[in-house]
């Protein structure tokens, strides 16, 4: 429980990548051999477009079948457009939620419905065409930034970039680059700052409009500035989504519709956070050491 809020010390903190799933998808399996592919089933019919509206019925899972059961009975229903914030210690199972709901396992027990539709009937591609998900880990590809944005809608007209880099406020410091929006980047994306790569990661999943958003919440630092900045690009993203955030951000958190405290693969405590502070249980005695430490600092 020791390192359930230290992430939140860290102010800095905020989302290193954001990327479609579709590239999240190519990547994951470039660099993770061991994801083993899940295959559509020979009956599985297309998803139709979603609202967003997301339950998980008794859901349990293992990642070996020999191995130790990792989430034991998780119920939950996000409605459409609600944002979710998971929080609870490393090892609790938070990453493994969101594994699930992106489809990268089948549940072992229990069902995951979207729009009410078990996610285990559907095809894998028109499942992950209507979710963004957000890694730790920046996807920038040689190329315009231009480009780089257009990857998340590859028919993108140049004005609809430009729309979308406005709206996540990404477009400022673009405008400001000798090159503007035809400015070259490398692969690794040195030559923009973490937060400018974050920026040009929303205008992109902005683009790509899924109902439905993963994000986990990344621990680099930034300063006070540029995080205002994200903060407001990404309320600009999130509106009208239904969005899971591995949150380490007490900003994040307090903002969020509905917060779950996950420890050891269960859903210990949930609600807002308001109602949270007001059960005074685990969320609030963690939420006051944490404001302790930080006015101490
Ligand atoms: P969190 O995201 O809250 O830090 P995780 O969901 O990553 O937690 O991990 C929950 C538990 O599942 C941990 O005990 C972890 O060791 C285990 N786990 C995570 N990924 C795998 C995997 N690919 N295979 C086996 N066990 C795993």
């Amino acid at each position: 429980i020791n390192n359930f809020w230290n992430p939140v010390i860290n102010i800095g903190n905020f989302y290193n990548s954001l990327i479609t799933a579709t590239a999240y998808l190519e990547r994951i399996f470039e660099t993770l051999d061991e994801k083993p592919e899940i295959q559509d089933a020979p009956d599985a019919f297309a998803l139709p477009p979603i609202r967003g509206d997301v339950q998980f019925n008794d859901v349990s899972f293992k990642y070996d079948q020999d191995g130790p059961m990792i989430l034991h009975h998780i119920n939950f229903h996000a409605t459409p457009g609600q944002s979710v914030a998971l929080v609870g210690p490393t090892g609790a199972g938070k990453s493994t939620v969101i594994n699930l709901l992106s489809r990268f396992y089948n549940v072992t027990d229990g069902e995951i419905l979207i729009d009410g539709v078990d996610i285990s009937k559907v095809t894998l591609k028109s499942l992950r065409q209507q979710m963004g998900v957000m890694l730790q880990d920046t996807f920038i590809f040689s190329g315009t930034i231009l480009d780089n944005i257009r990857y998340g809608k590859l028919d993108a007209t140049e004005e609809e970039v430009i729309a979308a880099a406005k709206v996540v406020r990404a477009d400022d410091f673009i405008r400001h680059l000798k090159n503007g929006y035809n400015t070259e980047l490398q692969e690794r994306g040195s030559t923009l700052s973490a937060g400018q790569r974050q920026l040009i990661a929303f205008a992109r999943t902005l683009l790509a409009d899924p109902r439905i958003l993963i994000l986990d919440e990344a621990t680099a630092a930034i300063d006070t500035q540029t995080e205002i900045l994200l903060q407001q690009g990404l309320n600009a993203l999130l509106k009208g989504r239904t969005s899971f955030i591995i949150a380490h951000r007490l900003s994040t958190i307090q903002n969020a519709d509905q917060i779950f405290v996950i420890d050891h693969g269960e859903i210990v405590e949930r609600g807002n956070h308001d109602s949270l502070m007001a059960d005074h249980g685990a969320y609030f005695d963690l939420y006051d050491a944490q404001y302790q430490m930080l006015k101490a600092l």
